[in-house]
């Protein structure tokens, strides 16, 4: 158990209804009796007034829990006291917790860090309970939830499992040569081995869909100047992020919303027109357009009615499987032989009337859906994990190409240590700072 107890405010700062400081470690309860109160029954919520020892004055009436350790979440003894919140409450009794012997504030994630420690979660736990806390969309909620309920963890344990003891069989080859052990072991190595290679390949190959749901689908909204691009981006978002204005050229730069679409969160960028400006600085937004273009997961090509069906031929070239194209101001296209004549297939609307908006709306959820739904299957959320499961790959390619056994151990060794690295069950202290860095203070 770790010798320092830490509190810290772990509802968000602020004036609130109710605020929760939380307090861990071994001098937990006496803190408590500090502020006036008796450690209750494990787990039942009673009501209590906190009281500052120095003065005897009143700090607040309110609630506590207390979750003796190892049956906490940190593992460690932890109070939870939950009380008004006011700055002025919340305030004094971090002041009073502060004066106490051996307390001292909590650093960002060092809750979740002790629960790490104390073996209550593993390393995907520990950032899926951050990706909860930073989720923004029922998506992300979902994925997270998942994921904390160990999803991953059990997935990459059990290829870890898997790989140690192909690795002890062939130790047993290496250091028994002599012994009556089956001939077949070898081989038997070498086919769990390759299975598994594809199992983790077959998982990398995702196509992203859990860090798209994580961080954000990207979507470009490109075409023509004038043709409604902001229009378009200000009605999706609800609000004037972007100028609209007849005088084509006006965005020069990419705009970028967050919206939550269909339950998923969606970055939406608004780009500038594509033509040839022959002015420097319209050029440049033209050139990031592009470049948006190319990166983005998806692209609404926005096409103008008013001049339709004369396509643009610059936006044109950038249409292809992952583009959702669309051919706006429709109110002011007269009839029905000039509609069929165009793009095809593509969607009319018209941003001022509303006209089609929600058809356009039903099909980039669709499209949204398709980039981010994995079925069953556990997705890979996380940057980190991929880089770790990339290295396990390559060491297990090598393992089989080694010349000797000994060196193919070796390979099969740290295939597993990039497993390890994932849940982290090796080379902990490297990683841990980079895991719990991005987290809050209370957490
Ligand atoms: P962008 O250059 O593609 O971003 O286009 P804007 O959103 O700035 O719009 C250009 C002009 O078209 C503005 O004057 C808008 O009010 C107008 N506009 C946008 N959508 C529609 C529409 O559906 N119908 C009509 N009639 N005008 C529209």
């Amino acid at each position: 158990m770790s010798e320092e107890t830490v509190f810290a405010l772990a509802s968000a700062a602020g004036r609130a209804g109710i605020a929760v400081i939380r307090l861990s470690g071994p001098a937990a309860k006496d803190a408590l009796v500090s502020l006036g109160c008796a450690a209750p029954l494990p787990r039942k919520a009673v009501r209590a007034r906190f009281v500052n020892p120095l003065s005897g004055e009143l700090l607040d009436d309110g609630l506590l829990l207390w979750f003796p350790g190892p049956a906490s979440f940190t593992g460690e003894d932890v109070a939870e006291l939950h009380v008004h919140g006011g700055r002025a409450v919340v305030d004094s009794i971090l002041t009073v917790l502060t004066g106490l012997e051996g307390l001292r504030p909590a650093e960002p994630g060092e809750f979740t860090r002790r629960a790490f420690e104390h073996d209550k979660m593993d390393l995907t736990q520990a950032e899926a309970l951050a990706d909860l806390v930073d989720a923004d969309t029922r998506a992300q909620q979902k994925q997270a939830l998942r994921q904390m309920g160990g999803a991953l963890k059990e997935l990459y344990d059990d290829w870890r499992l898997r790989l140690i003891q192909a690795l002890a069989h062939l130790e047993a080859v290496i250091d028994f040569p002599d012994e009556d052990l089956p001939p077949e072991i070898a081989d038997k190595v070498w086919g769990e081995v390759a299975d598994l290679k594809q199992e983790i390949i077959r998982h990398l190959d995702d196509g992203g869909r859990g860090e798209r749901v994580r961080d954000g689908i990207h979507i470009a909204i490109v075409g023509p100047p004038n043709a409604g691009k902001s229009s378009l981006l200000n009605f999706l978002a609800r609000r004037d992020a972007a100028i609209v204005s007849d005088i084509p050229g006006t965005t020069r730069d990419v705009i970028e919303v967050h919206m939550d679409l269909g339950g998923y969160a969606v970055t939406l960028a608004d780009t500038a027109g594509l033509r040839d400006a022959g002015d420097a600085v319209e050029d440049e937004g033209i050139r990031r357009a592009r470049r948006r273009a190319e990166t983005a997961d998806l692209k609404v090509a926005v096409f103008d009615g008013a001049v339709y069906p004369a396509q643009d031929a610059v936006t044109a070239t950038l249409v292809d499987s992952n583009t959702v194209c669309v051919i706006n101001k429709a109110d002011l296209i007269e009839n029905e032989v000039q509609k069929r004549a165009g793009v095809s297939p593509a969607l009319f609307m018209s941003v001022k009337t509303g006209a089609g908006v929600e058809e356009f709306l039903s099909v980039l959820r669709e499209r949204v859906g398709e980039k981010t739904d994995n079925g069953s299957a556990v997705p890979l959320t996380r940057a980190r994990h991929r880089h770790a499961l990339n290295e396990c790959v390559e060491a297990m390619t090598r393992a089989k190409d080694a010349a000797l056994s000994e060196l193919a151990a070796e390979d099969l060794r740290m295939a597993a240590r990039a497993l390890g690295r994932i849940t982290g069950r090796v080379d902990v202290e490297e990683i841990l700072d980079v895991v719990f860095r991005d987290f809050c203070i209370g957490k």
